[in-house]
């Protein structure tokens, strides 16, 4: 079984202004050729990784072919990115003459004029092999999946959680499929349903928290996957909770089964899974479970329940924004800088800040300054704690990160996190490596929609009140303050949708 693999993950948040250039993926991101797709991700908690395990196990040779990735996410890419990628994994793939294709695609790309990137990678690929080698696609939760995708794959594989902790496990599942298609055990047929339902960051959760008030919908939707994905000839059922932060056609929610030659099952799943979203989707009104910025940081300073999690939810990095939101950081400053964390994505800051070295004083606004509903910028003053060359570890998935030049600037209490490059803080590691432990912390501010959930709340107990912070921002999950142009309507909870409309509308979007 000679199999060639690579693949393009990118997060597009259509509302960033900064564009996604070929040339800030070289320089910020991963641009992988050849064996050093397999040499970068092996041994670590990725779908690669998962990919190169599990094909060693299954006696699969897997032929790495191309890779390029930029996180975290940032705005609309360049046309060229996406025809250049095509290109390498075409030319790789091709000459690879495999007999099968393994693809980790993200999923929730948009370019310039190509609203589906996946997809118009996967006509390619499909059109350079042939019908008759089958291709499987292991996608992230957060894809924005169009029709076409079930056109050209023979099965597609998503994660099932959020925050993500099983890519290393989907990757596996992708290879298993692929193994069991290629010694002719199973022959997978892929069908989608989209539910006109638009979901943006926070409410993707679906841990078992136990500081979450209500489960989400998202952890329903997912639990009747599963519970269909054990029945007899079903290979996978996946869940897309989508990416409502680019604003393309094919946003929102994506029900995809694969099933061992049975479309009609398939297409039954996946319509059951439609209908299911449509019923719970009242449980996305995010306007419910969030607060104010000013309420928020009093809360926080005041409750005896601390260390308190902000989740500045407009702010969130993984999802888009650019890092330098200070609506809490302002907050902080009105109270008289209490005993907090947080970071700051701003370049200027902390070159000033090495320019002072260590122990020097330190005055400056700060933030506000790339992307205009982040807030102004707010004068600080302070002292230099720390100076990094912030080259750190992305503990969550074993991978290293480069935040460019980095300090600590303290202020009263509050420990001011700048980095040149930003970074979404969903695990405490990112704040010990800077020498602040967030478990002594009385507030820690985290950049995160829900990511920091699984690290922070389920595995390390650390906060005993998580604040869920109405911050304005990109990434705010309240799409209806938000000017879509290209998505499809109408949908919830930018249109009122009826139950016997929405099944309809679930019908007309069958591939
Ligand atoms: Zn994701």
């Amino acid at each position: 079984m000679r199999v060639a693999t690579g693949g393009f993950s990118h997060e597009t948040n259509t509302f960033n202004p900064r564009r996604t250039t070929l040339e800030r993926i070289r320089r910020d991101g991963l641009y992988l050729v050849g064996p050093a797709v397999l040499e970068h991700h092996r041994g670590t908690r990725t779908v690669l990784g998962g990919f190169a395990d599990a094909a060693a196990e299954v006696g699969m040779e897997l032929v790495p072919t191309f890779f390029a990735t930029h996180g975290p996410s940032t705005g609309l890419i360049d046309r060229e990115v996406v025809t250049h990628t095509t290109e390498r994994l075409v030319e790789g793939i091709t000459a690879a003459r495999p007999d099968g294709v393994l693809l980790h695609l993200h999923g929730a790309a948009a370019a310039d004029g190509i609203s589906d990137p996946e997809a118009y990678i996967l006509a390619a690929v499909r059109q350079a092999v042939g019908r008759r080698t089958p291709i499987v696609v292991v996608y992230d939760l957060h894809a924005n999946i169009g029709p076409a995708w079930a056109e050209h794959a023979d099965a597609i594989v998503g994660y099932k959680t959020a925050p993500h902790t099983d890519l290393y496990e989907r990757g596996v599942d992708g290879v298993r499929i692929l193994a069991r298609t290629l010694r002719g055990e199973v022959r997978p047929v892929v069908r989608l349903a989209k539910p006109p339902v638009l979901v943006k960051s926070g409410l993707m959760s679906m841990t078992d928290a136990p500081l979450a008030l209500i489960k989400p919908p998202m952890y329903w939707l997912m639990a009747r996957a599963n519970e269909l994905e054990r029945r007899p000839g079903v290979l996978n059922v996946s869940v897309a909770a989508g990416f409502g932060d680019a604003d393309v056609p094919e946003a929102g929610m994506t029900m995809l089964a694969t099933t061992d030659g049975d479309p009609a099952l398939a297409q039954r799943i996946v319509d059951e899974l439609a209908a299911l979203a449509v019923e719970l989707r009242r449980g996305f009104a995010t306007d419910l479970v969030m607060m104010a910025p000013a309420q928020a940081v009093d809360r926080a300073v005041s409750t005896p329940l601390w260390p308190v999690i902000l989740a500045d939810q407009g702010n969130n990095t993984a999802g888009g924004s650019p890092g330098d939101g200070t609506a809490i950081l302002a907050e902080l400053k009105r109270v008289g800088w209490p005993d907090a964390a947080l970071f700051i994505a701003d370049a200027q800051a902390a070159v000033a800040a090495h320019g002072a070295g260590v122990g020097g004083p330190f005055r400056m606004a700060i933030g506000g300054k790339l992307e205009p509903s982040n807030g102004d910028p707010v004068e600080v003053e302070g002292r230099v704690r720390l100076l990094s060359d912030g080259q750190i570890l992305d503990q969550h998935f074993g991978l290293p990160v480069d935040l460019g030049r980095s300090a600590v600037v303290r202020c009263g209490h509050t420990d001011i996190v700048l980095t040149e490059r930003p970074c979404s803080q969903y695990h405490p590691g990112f704040f010990r490596q800077f020498g602040i432990e967030p478990r002594d912390k009385r507030i820690t501010v985290v950049q995160s929609a829900h990511l920091f959930r699984d690290e922070f709340e389920v595995r390390e107990h650390i906060p005993r009140t998580i604040i869920e912070v109405d911050s304005p921002g990109i990434t705010n999950p309240n799409a209806r303050r938000f000017q879509y142009k290209n998505l499809r309507r109408p949908i919830y909870p930018l249109d009122e949708i009826e139950e016997g409309e929405a099944a309809a509308r679930v019908a007309g979007t069958r591939a």
